[in-house]
């Protein structure tokens, strides 16, 4: 059956035997794991945790979207968790007989443990359930996930619900083929490279030139070499992948830019860039994955000052009507005033560095960005799409440029304020 890589793992043998092996359990049964319903599986994943609090050594999912999105679903649930912990009771949520079986055989009553954990979250309110994990999870020692590429932007959010506990950047892969591992997770996520198993795939590599100049046409991202064996590549170039796999695929090219950063003993260490896909695109301009969320960051400090966090982020540009401009979709937690909102959007308009959109921002023929609010739960709404058309919640990645008709929908009707930047005059 066609599937994700995680999808066949998590209902594998190896799986199973993975866990007797290293005398590392997960807390929910199979039948909890394998549910396609991502709100209640996560409710099941919460409780089950929280049962077996003290044996929690470590938190994981593939990617650190979900924990995000399970601890921020945590919030509004915590109540409906002790009162089923002090029952030992699965709350009526939780609708699929088989899920609600497998629960209801592992819980028993605990009334001790709900009205300590009621008494923690009662005071975690009070400091926006900083350092959550620790306080819930006290031998818990690391949280492990993807962090790089596109997850980057969780981090601070993750950071803020793990206090000093450490964040593992999980290994780089794919679907299509497993690529390197971290050998060095005690790293910051933003400083992880992942040495490449020559073993996995037949692997080569593109050389990537960036175009310095602002003549190229608008759909070339890159210009590109002749693929190179993994034994030549050099240190400091970027490369796009191309995989052939032993499933099947011939000179597969997996669409992610990658630098060399050193090699660990002959085998190149990759610093993962981006996705190749250009993102963001009007004319002239070239705004890659990495761009925007660099223009995110920077654009988004102003909302700490403030009190407030971003939530999440996607972009689109806009060619309905000329010049056609960038449009960037933020949803915020906390309130901020519009003079705040109205700076961070003229700081992102003035932090792209592409020499094409600064000269066509310069000359008018792109418009002055476009920054949207949108309702609190609406990139939840986004997920419930994805996840509605087949996607799984593990393998979720929120887009972080849409062209989508229905994705623009949602957003275009979820917007509760729009601000045009003031950058460039
Ligand atoms: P999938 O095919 O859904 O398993 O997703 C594979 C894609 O996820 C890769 O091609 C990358 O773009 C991204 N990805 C996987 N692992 C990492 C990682 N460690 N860091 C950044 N991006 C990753």
């Amino acid at each position: 059956m066609a599937g994700t890589a995680t999808t066949h793992y998590f209902a594998s043998e190896e799986f199973r035997m993975k866990q007797e092996k290293t005398k590392l359990f997960t807390c929910s049964p199979h039948e909890v794991i394998s549910n396609g319903d991502y709100k209640q599986t996560t409710y099941c994943h919460l409780l089950l945790g929280l049962f077996f609090h003290k044996e929690v050594e470590c938190i994981t999912s593939t990617f650190a979207y979900s924990i995000v999105q399970a601890f921020s679903s945590f919030e509004e649930q915590w109540e409906d968790i002790c009162k089923d912990i002090k029952e030992g009771n699965v709350s009526s949520k939780i609708t699929w007989p088989k899920m609600r079986k497998a629960v209801l055989d592992i819980i028993e009553p605990n009334p001790i443990l709900a009205s300590r954990i009621e008494a923690i979250c009662e005071g975690l309110q009070g400091s926006d359930w900083f350092g959550l994990v620790p306080k819930l999870w006290p031998n818990a020692k690391y949280v492990y996930s993807i962090m790089t590429g596109s997850m980057q932007h969780y981090l601070k959010k993750l950071r803020h619900y793990c206090g000093s506990l450490p964040l593992v950047s999980a290994e780089y892969g794919s679907t299509e083929s497993w690529i390197g591992v971290n050998l060095d997770p005690s790293l910051e996520p933003e400083k992880v490279t992942f040495a490449v198993m020559p073993t996995f795939s037949y692997f080569e590599f593109i050389p990537l030139y960036r175009q310095d100049q602002y003549s190229g046409s608008g759909s070339v991202d890159f210009i590109e070499d002749d693929p190179v064996p993994l034994s030549q590549v050099k240190v400091g170039q970027e490369y796009e992948i191309v995989l052939t796999t032993f499933t099947g695929l011939y000179r597969y090219r997996l669409g992610d830019v990658v630098e060399v950063s050193g090699f660990h003993n002959e085998t190149p260490k990759l610093k993962f860039i981006c996705r190749r896909k250009l993102l963001l695109v009007v004319n002239i301009d070239k705004n890659t994955e990495k761009d925007l969320q660099l223009v995110v960051e920077k654009g988004s400090q102003l909302l700490s000052k403030h009190r407030a966090e971003l939530v999440d982020f996607t972009s689109h540009a806009k060619l309905t009507h000329q010049p056609g401009h960038y449009v960037i979709y933020w949803e915020i937690k906390g309130k901020v005033e519009e003079r705040v909102l109205c700076e961070c959007c003229r700081e992102m308009d003035a932090s792209f560095v592409d020499p094409g959109y600064v000269v066509s921002r310069r000359t008018n023929s792109i418009g002055p960005l476009e920054l949207c609010i949108v309702e609190r739960g609406t990139f939840k709404k986004i997920l419930d799409y994805f996840i509605g058309n087949g996607a799984a919640l593990s393998q979720f990645k929120t887009p972080r440029c849409t062209n989508d008709r229905t994705l623009l929908k949602i957003l275009d009707l979820y917007t509760v304020k729009r601000f045009r930047s003031t950058a460039y005059g």
